[in-house]
């Protein structure tokens, strides 16, 4: 028998607790699904369990100790949270189907907010995918989880979260070998534009100066850099790099970290067929929602960096605005509240813009310049599979999975979809949105047979 919930909540990042606590002040049956050990998200990844290492912790600023407040609030709110639940599907009817330690579980929702947050970019250069590469928010997740890092290694790419990282590297006391910046030295006149705006957010904008100017000054640092490719035969053994003034470069290293910027995490949101927008600032798909983040399926609401990248505290704002419009829907005056909430979380956009244009991915970051890179790992296809497929008359990325079935392996395109799409439009002399996005279908996260069977008697008595 199928347990009902006023509302599901999937993800408990910044925006998903956030909409908890809301939800519990408006007494809603709430039921929060996070596939994690335990609540924080990425940003606040493990908080509740590093809560007693803070000395330890000491390289992680205050940012992230500000996520303990939050976290402690929702759990001690009337809502329930299940920790280690997988979900792989939604259905028009607000259906919820779930994996929960080797079960598979489905409730019924009035209303849902999916809360799944953001991923990395995909960064198919030349030898990504040999051991010792990793990518920056990996690196990130061993530090906050288990204060663990590697010394002499190579960080290369560019955006908000790689210098963070290194940051927090070099505070921890790692030894780093180099920083190989892919951000062009020369600012577009956009981002110029954008930077005013941005003086609204002047805390985050200094400290973001303040660190790039710290990796200048304390590491071996290269600007402007392209045609970065990996090298090595069975593992990473170094990186190799145009540098500013054209000259050819090559850093040996074991262990390499490359990123280039966070999108939506759209895999959840695109197999509930919610429409979707292509962002030309962003160089990515998103959920098209109204102000409040409700979807084109009615009661499907989308928050935090799922709507869009727009950061840890504007999640928790969009978090709160979502429960206030159900509130409102469910004839509770609180129009003046949500309002309030919005203005701040305009606030919080402003300096947005500014970033999205200062840390463009690079071109040849999107589409590898070598043709033997590997562009779909699950499927081991290369630059050149995949163009070669293209010839044969591919116009769009579902074709191609027939072609050479591209995109259907276990990481269900999220690690190729965006380099594919480019590569059809670079192909057909279109545009990304032209040529669309894979058709995703659920499950859209791995389920056993065996998962899939535990449903027929799902009494849906999930483990808290
Ligand atoms: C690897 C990485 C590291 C980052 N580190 C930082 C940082 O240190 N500081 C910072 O300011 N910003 C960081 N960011 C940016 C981050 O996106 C936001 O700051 C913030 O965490 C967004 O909050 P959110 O609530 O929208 O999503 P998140 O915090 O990402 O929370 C989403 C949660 O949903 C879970 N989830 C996703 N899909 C499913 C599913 N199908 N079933 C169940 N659960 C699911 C995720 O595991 C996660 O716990 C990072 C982003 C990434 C990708």
């Amino acid at each position: 028998m199928k347990k009902d919930f006023d509302l599901v909540i999937i993800g408990a990042g910044p925006a998903g607790m956030s909409a908890a606590i809301q939800a519990s002040k408006f007494d809603m049956k709430t039921l929060v699904l996070d596939d994690q050990l335990a609540v924080g998200g990425q940003v606040y990844r493990h908080i509740m369990q590093n809560s007693n290492k803070k000395k330890d912790l000491s390289f992680l600023d205050g940012d992230y100790w500000s996520g303990h407040n939050l976290a402690d609030k929702f759990l001690c709110s009337s809502i329930q949270f299940l920790p280690e639940s997988r979900v792989w599907q939604i259905t028009k009817n607000k259906e919820v189907f779930f994996t929960q330690k080797g079960k598979a579980h489905c409730v019924q929702a009035k209303s849902i907010l999916i809360a799944t947050g953001a991923m990395e970019r995909p960064m198919p250069v030349k030898g990504w995918t040999l051991p010792g590469v990793m990518t920056v928010g990996g690196a990130q997740i061993l530090l906050k989880t288990a204060c663990s890092g590697a010394d002499g290694a190579v960080f290369a790419g560019s955006g908000p979260l790689f210098y963070l990282t290194i940051q927090q590297y070099l505070r921890a006391g790692f030894e780093i070998k180099a920083v190989i910046d892919t951000r062009p030295k020369k600012m577009s006149l956009v981002a110029y534009i954008w930077a005013f705006p941005s003086l609204l957010q002047l805390r985050l904008l200094l400290k973001g100066i303040r660190w790039h100017s710290e990796i200048r000054k304390k590491l071996f640092y290269f600007s402007d850099v392209k045609s970065v490719r990996i090298i090595g035969k069975d593992v990473a053994e170094s990186l190799c790099f145009t540098d500013a003034e054209g000259r050819e470069q090559r850093i040996s290293a074991n262990h390499i970290f490359i990123h280039q910027g966070v999108i939506p995490n759209i895999n959840l949101t695109m197999a509930t067929e919610l429409k979707h927008r292509w962002c030309r600032r962003q160089l990515c798909w998103k959920p098209k929602i109204d102000m409040f983040g409700e979807s084109s399926i009615e009661g499907i609401f989308v928050v935090g960096d799922s709507m869009g990248i727009w950061g840890a505290e504007a999640a928790v704002f969009s978090g709160k605005i979502a429960i206030q419009r159900i509130a409102e829907k469910a004839k509770r005056s609180v129009a003046i509240k949500t309002l309030i909430s919005c203005l701040y979380r305009w606030r919080q956009l402003a300096i947005r813009p500014f970033l999205d244009y200062l840390f463009k991915p690079p071109e040849d970051w999107l589409v590898p310049e070598d043709d033997t890179a590997i562009i779909c790992r699950c499927e081991s296809l290369s630059k050149t599979d995949i163009s070669n497929a293209i010839k044969l008359g591919v116009s769009g990325p579902n074709q191609l999975k027939s072609f050479c079935r591209a995109g259907m392996g276990r990481c269900q395109g999220r690690l190729c979809g965006l380099t594919i799409q480019k590569m059809i439009a670079n192909h057909h002399g279109q545009s990304e949105e032209k040529i669309g996005y894979y058709r995703l279908r659920p499950p859209i996260r791995p389920l056993t047979v065996f998962e899939l069977a535990t449903l027929s008697n799902d009494d849906s008595t999930a483990e808290k």
